[in-house]
C-alpha cells in the first residue's frame, strides 16, 4: 500500500483565488527529482507567509506545496552526493515557490540543491537559523567584505524584532558591533537588549522622506525592510560606510537620492539567500555555527506544530512573530 502525508497545499481557483488546506499525499504527487527526504523540520519565513496568504506572488505554480526551508533525512537517492540515511537542509533553488516545498513530510528534491546538515546543528537548530537566519549572516559578510568592522562605528539593525533582525543582532554583537535595532515594536525593547542592542530605537525616527544627506549616525546597516526607512538609514551613513539590503517588510520602493552615494561613498550592497553556490552555503554556515550564540537563537526561536502553519502565516505578514519559529513534523 502507498503511504499517504500531511501537506499543505496552496491551490488557486479558475477567478485566480488563491485557497490553502491541508491535505493527504502520496509520493506520486510529488514533482520530479533524484532525492527523496523523510521532513523532520520546517520554520516559517516572511517569504512563506506571503505564499501562504497569497499577499504577494511567491507561489510560481499552482498547485503548489509551500515552504522555503526544510530539515529532514534522506529516505531514497540516486544522486551520487546523497545515500539513505543523510541528514540534510535545503533553502533556496525554487522550494516553496515553484518547486513544492518544505510544509510536507516527504519532499522529492534535485540532490544538487542539498547541504549535509551543518556540523554542530541539530535538525531543528538549523531549521530555528533557517532562511532568515542565514540571510543575516550573509548580510554580515557582505559588510565585512567591504572592509566593515566595528572599529569603524555603530551598525544600525532595522525589522529587529524579526526573523533577520533578531539573529542580525546577535550576530552583530557577538562581533563586537554597537548595535543599533530598529523596531515598531517597543514592547520588545528588553528581548532586543538581551540579544545584545546596545540601544533601541523607535521605527518612526526613519519613517519620514529623508533630506538628501541627514546627520551621520551609523557606520553600517543591516536592512530588512526597506521603503522609506531604507532611504532614511541611507542618508545617515557616515561616509564610506555600507548597508546590506535583504528585505521588503514595510515594501519595495526605495525612495532615496543619489546623494549618499555620491557626496559620502556610502555602499548600497545586495543580498539574495536563495542562489548562493553549495561551497558558500556550507562556508556560511561555519560562520553561523562560530558567530551565532545558541543560547541567544534559543531566546530567538518559538516552537510550532504542524496544524499553526497556516496562521503563522497570516501573523508575519502583520509583523507579529518574534524571532524565529519551529516546525517540527507530526
Ligand atoms: P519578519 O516578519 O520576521 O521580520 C520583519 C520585521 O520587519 C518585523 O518583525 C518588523 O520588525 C519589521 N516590519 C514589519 N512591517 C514593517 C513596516 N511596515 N515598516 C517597518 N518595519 C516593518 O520577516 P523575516 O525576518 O523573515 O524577513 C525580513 C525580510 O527579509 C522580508 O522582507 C523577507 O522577504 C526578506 N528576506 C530576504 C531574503 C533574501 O534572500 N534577500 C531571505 C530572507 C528574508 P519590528 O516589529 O521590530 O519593527
Amino acid at each position: 500500500m502507498t503511504q499517504s502525508f500531511k501537506a499543505i497545499l496552496v491551490e488557486r481557483d479558475e477567478n485566480k483565488r488563491q485557497s490553502v488546506s491541508v491535505v493527504d499525499m502520496t509520493p506520486a504527487d510529488l514533482m520530479d527529482g533524484n532525492v527523496e527526504i523523510a521532513v523532520a523540520a520546517t520554520t516559517i519565513n516572511y517569504k512563506d507567509g506571503l505564499a501562504l496568504t497569497g499577499k504577494a506572488p511567491i507561489v510560481r505554480r499552482f498547485p503548489l506545496v509551500p515552504g522555503i526551508d526544510l530539515a529532514g533525512t534522506v529516505i531514497s537517492s540516486s544522486h551520487a552526493d546523497w545515500k539513505v540515511g543523510d541528514k540534510v537542509i535545503l533553502n533556496g533553488w525554487g522550494i516553496g515557490e515553484s518547486h513544492y516545498g518544505a510544509f510536507a513530510e516527504r519532499a522529492r528534491v534535485d540532490g544538487d540543491w542539498l547541504v549535509a546538515l551543518p556540523n554542530g546543528f541539530s535538525m531543528r537548530d538549523a531549521m530555528a537559523v533557517g532562511t532568515a537566519g542565514f540571510t543575516a549572516m550573509r548580510c554580515v559578510m557582505r559588510l565585512e567584505e567591504l572592509g566593515m568592522t566595528p572599529e569603524r562605528g555603530p551598525v544600525v539593525v532595522t525589522g529587529a524584532s524579526g526573523g533577520v533582525g533578531s539573529v542580525a543582532i546577535a550576530i552583530l554583537a557577538k562581533l563586537g558591533w554597537h548595535v543599533v535595532a530598529v523596531t515598531g515594536r517597543r514592547e520588545e525593547d528588553e528581548f532586543l537588549k538581551g540579544l545584545g542592542a546596545a540601544e533601541v530605537i523607535d521605527r518612526a525616527e526613519l519613517a519620514s522622506a529623508p533630506k538628501p544627506l541627514e546627520a551621520q549616525r551609523w557606520a553600517a546597516g543591516v536592512d530588512a525592510v526597506g521603503g522609506v526607512t531604507l532611504a532614511h538609514m541611507l542618508a545617515s551613513i557616515k561616509h564610506g560606510g555600507a548597508v546590506a539590503c535583504c528585505g521588503n517588510a514595510s515594501g519595495m520602493d526605495l525612495p532615496t537620492s543619489v546623494a549618499p552615494f555620491i557626496l559620502r561613498a556610502v555602499s548600497l550592497l545586495g543580498v539574495d539567500a536563495s542562489r548562493v553556490s553549495r561551497a558558500e552555503r556550507q562556508r556560511t554556515w561555519a560562520r553561523i555555527a562560530a558567530d551565532l550564540d545558541p543560547g541567544k537563537l534559543a531566546a530567538i526561536t518559538k516552537d510550532i506544530g504542524f496544524a499553526d502553519i497556516i496562521e503563522a502565516g497570516r501573523e508575519i505578514t502583520e509583523g507579529k512573530v518574534r524571532g524565529r519559529l519551529v516546525v517540527a513534523m507530526p
